[in-house]
């Protein structure tokens, strides 16, 4: 379950940064490589600060595993994948580059969908033979 930040009530609680903690299932339309799939729930680490306008600035960590086909030579294979994952969400409307939040209560939603997008290789290899790029498909 992806947990929502109260900000108001953080505020109200003089809660001003904290851990946040959880997992959740990906959208699988999120893997575009032909034959694979994320094979258990992401593991989200997150970071917030929320700053004196009511800004919150998120940082943290995305782990998960691909499974599936490797993209060269089709052997089951799996990759854990981690990375960082981080954004800044501001009250009422944002330019492009930020996320907005309203009604006090950000929801991490579009934020987690477009950090594993980020993270997503754009493909599965079983070993470094089918990574090496000099290696040649005769
Ligand atoms: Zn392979």
């Amino acid at each position: 379950m992806v947990p929502k930040l109260d900000v108001r009530r953080a505020n109200a609680e003089k809660k001003y940064a904290g851990d946040l903690s959880f997992t959740f299932e990906a959208d699988p339309s999120l893997v575009e490589i032909p034959l694979v799939c994320i094979s258990s729930p992401v593991e989200a680490n997150l970071h917030y600060e929320i700053l004196e306008d009511d800004s919150v600035e998120i940082e943290g960590s995305l782990a998960f595993t691909l499974k599936g086909s490797c993209s060269r030579c089709l052997k089951e294979t799996e990759q854990r994948v981690c990375g960082k994952a981080e954004g800044y969400f501001v009250p009422h409307g944002a330019d492009e580059e930020d996320y907005s939040y309203s009604n006090g209560v950000i929801d991490f939603g579009e934020f987690l969908r477009d950090s594993l997008i980020f993270l997503m290789p754009a493909r599965l290899v079983c070993s470094e033979t089918c990574a090496a790029p000099e290696y040649k498909e005769e």
